[in-house]
């Protein structure tokens, strides 16, 4: 048994009322196909995101008011922007084409990669990773990304920040949001043991690392540069990390369209506050999320969750098959009875119009 945690002082536990507002009571889900999500999970460690933070939660009509990408002037802002920061070789671990087909299925929105980082390579008497850079007007620039490095372990980390202000000057302008993935390790300031990304909304620019996410990996909570990867070969491998991978990516692609930490149901918008947090959290949005993203991408659910369904099969990721399948029935089932409803409504506005007509 995990042992319960409390939550953060002040934090108010959502009850069902709340949850219904924080859908909106016209929001068309039947309850069924609400009760096939788990609620809010208590924290289980001292680490976890809401025994440290006291969230507020966002309902669907606050994201309405503060979405900025719900404004007209910004519907020519349509794609979402991927670039690497990494070498083919490293990234090969990576299948970058599912994970770019997984965002797109995910958001209903086209993707893009952009290529903007050529060259990586380790400058061995400076120490630090440098790569060449293209500008918007097509120049390209060689140049040296901040690292730190451990000279007895060999080990480095790139400093975020400077990546992201490195982004921002090449956000294309049909971008929603221009976001760099690598498998190096990050970090921000001196003190982190490393950082799994980082996002600046307001400047649509964002960078994460999925380094951390690799299975094979060791390492301690003291010193950033103290870890070891398991030299195992395993078809798990990728697969994990796509996962991991699909799930940091979504999750923080929907704070940068403006879908806040979620603290209703049991989602893929919780905030984590440590790794082993973060892989226990769903790959999916709740009802409210999916509410949420619905408003921005105007999409069928049933045809969203078909594609998403169709993507696990593919990558076999089995806990997900089995929830999109019994959700994909409710949603289908749903639908049958909406329709019989308003097939019945319009019969009986048709006779009663040829009421009307006799009665005349
Ligand atoms: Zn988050
Ligand atoms: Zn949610």
């Amino acid at each position: 048994m995990s042992k319960k945690v409390s939550f953060v002082r002040g934090f108010r536990i959502p009850k069902q009322e709340d949850i219904d507002a924080a859908l909106g009571h016209d929001a068309l889900f039947s309850n069924e196909f609400k009760n096939s999500f788990d609620s809010l999970p208590t924290p289980t460690s001292d680490q976890d995101w809401l025994a440290n933070y006291k969230e507020k939660g966002q309902t669907y009509t606050k994201f309405l008011d503060e979405c900025p990408y719900l404004d007209d002037d910004s519907s020519l802002q349509k794609y979402i922007y991927l670039t690497l920061l990494d070498n083919d070789d490293r990234l090969s671990l990576l299948n970058i084409n599912h994970l770019i087909d997984y965002t797109q299925r995910f958001f209903q929105t086209e993707v893009k990669l952009l290529p903007l980082f050529t060259n990586f390579i380790w400058n061995k008497s400076k120490r630090t990773w440098i790569c060449t850079t293209k500008s918007r007007n097509g120049s390209t620039k060689e140049i040296t990304l901040r690292t730190r490095y451990d000279p007895t372990s060999e080990h480095s980390q790139i400093c975020v920040d400077n990546v992201l202000t490195l982004l921002k000057r090449s956000v294309p302008p049909d971008a929603r949001c221009l976001v760099a993935i690598t498998l190096h390790d990050f970090y921000s300031s001196e003190p982190d043991l490393f950082i799994a990304g980082l996002a600046q909304g307001n400047a649509r620019v964002a960078a994460f690392s999925f380094f951390r996410y690799d299975p094979r990996l060791k390492f301690g909570d003291e010193f950033w540069y103290d870890w070891k990867m398991k030299q195992t070969q395993s078809k798990t491998i990728s697969k994990t990390l796509l996962l991991r991978s699909c799930r940091l990516l979504t999750h923080e692609i929907g704070h940068l369209l403006g879908i806040d930490h979620c603290i209703y149901y049991n989602c893929l918008m919780n905030g984590s506050g440590h790794l082993k947090e973060d892989f226990s959290q769903p790959l999916f949005l709740c009802p409210i999320d999916m509410r949420k993203l619905s408003e921005l991408a105007k999409f069928d659910f049933i045809q969203r969750y078909e594609q998403l369904l169709e993507f696990c099969t593919e990558n076999q990721f089995k806990d997900e098959i089995n929830l999109l399948e019994k959700r994909l029935e409710i949603l289908k089932n749903d639908k049958e009875i909406i329709e019989t409803k308003k097939n019945k409504n319009s019969d009986g506005e048709q006779i009663q119009k040829v009421k009307r007509l006799k009665k005349k």
